[in-house]
């Protein structure tokens, strides 16, 4: 079904700004709020310091470390960051190299200039090097065995391994991710379909994991920001990021037919994407697990024998997910096996509205 657009030009041109006597250049439909581009760009800026203070996501001093990939949601996490913390906080970023070819080498180079522009140290990390391993090597092996799990978690698992590992090395207070809004409201929904409560409940703006001094405290300032104002805030700054394609292995997430679904609802019923996240905040004081189970867990954890990374059992989830690809590598290649796609996935949908934001 193809989605209604919710603002024609027109529209947004026979309106003028909400604040100033301009003509609107953006009609926010969910307001509705009309903005010229001065306006909008304080109205956006203004949430995202809005959310830092709301959530307590950090304070003077800390370092962050920005996950970045290149795309649009972590370039413009950020710009912004620094843009109005770097006086008082030390930002670094983290590129990581999953090692997809064609793809991955563009989104870097992109990042890494935006890092060089922004006077910012980062740090590459490649999946080859920290697991032996690349994503154009394990996708296929995920996708002939899809018991192996989702090719997108399998991935996402080993770069939050990564991210975790270094945010330590490298001294950081917090780790910043580019989930936005969008992102958010579908993890919910993902959530509710599968009936999975034990992850819904670790959803929030600083990210779920029990207090240990082996987890750095992931923190997302675009929590309340809609994916579509990214891109045009992005558009309006003229801040570079790459969006030419997305990652060739992301049409096998689920998580596409859930934008789809929801963008569709956004587009019919603007304002929907708020309201799912509201009610999650609502119903987040009454689901959260009580203080006094954190410490418990805390001390159950213990060393993974292979990364030393904090996990309850001999070995992390990363580690563990290492072992069965190499197995599963030598089953298939003594089969002489090619690559056979479930049908479980529509190769249809594919990150077409975030291109290429996957951390
Ligand atoms: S779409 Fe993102 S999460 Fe999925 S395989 Fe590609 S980089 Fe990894
Ligand atoms: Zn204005
Ligand atoms: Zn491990």
């Amino acid at each position: 079904m193809k989605a209604k657009k919710i603002t024609t030009k027109d529209e947004t041109a026979q309106r003028k700004c909400d604040k100033c006597p301009q003509k609107s250049v953006i009609t926010l439909a969910y307001g509705p709020h009309y903005f010229c581009e001065k306006h909008f760009v304080q109205f956006f800026e203004n949430r995202f310091k809005k959310t830092i203070r709301k959530y307590n996501l950090f304070r003077a001093k800390e370092k962050i470390l920005v996950a970045l990939s290149g795309g649009k949601d972590s370039t413009v996490l950020l710009y912004l960051l620094c843009k109005f913390y770097s006086r008082l906080n030390k930002i670094e970023a983290l590129i990581i190299d999953e090692g997809v070819k064609g793809y991955r080498e563009k989104a870097i180079k992109c990042a890494v200039e935006n890092c060089k522009k922004l006077g910012v140290n980062y740090k590459i990390i490649q999946f080859k090097k920290e697991f032996g391993i690349t994503n154009d090597k394990l996708m296929p092996l995920i996708l002939n065995n899809p018991k192996l799990g989702g090719t997108c978690a399998f991935c996402g698992t080993l770069r939050r391994n990564i991210m975790n590992k270094y945010a330590k090395t490298l001294g950081a207070n917090k780790l910043a991710t580019g989930h936005n809004m969008d992102d958010e409201v579908q993890s919910f929904v993902m959530n509710v379909f599968n009936n999975d409560f034990e992850r819904m409940k670790r959803m929030s703006a600083s990210a779920g994991v029990i207090e240990h001094s082996g987890f750095v405290k992931r923190i997302k300032p675009l929590y309340e920001t809609p994916e579509k104002e990214i891109i045009a805030y992005c558009a309006f700054r003229e801040i570079k990021h790459y969006s030419e394609e997305c990652c060739p292995y992301s049409w096998t997430a689920k998580r596409n037919e859930y934008r789809e679904m929801l963008n569709h609802f956004e587009n019919r019923f603007p304002g929907t994407e708020f309201s799912i996240l509201r009610f999650y905040e609502n119903i987040k004081p009454l689901i959260r697990p009580h203080e006094k189970e954190k410490p418990l867990l805390a001390q159950k954890l213990v060393e993974c024998r292979q990364c030393g990374e904090p996990t309850e059992k001999g070995f992390c989830k990363a580690c563990e997910m290492i072992e069965k690809i190499k197995e599963e590598a030598k089953k298939q290649k003594g089969k002489g096996k090619s690559a056979i796609v479930s049908s479980k996935y529509n190769k249809k949908l594919t990150c077409a509205t975030t291109k290429g934001e996957h951390i």
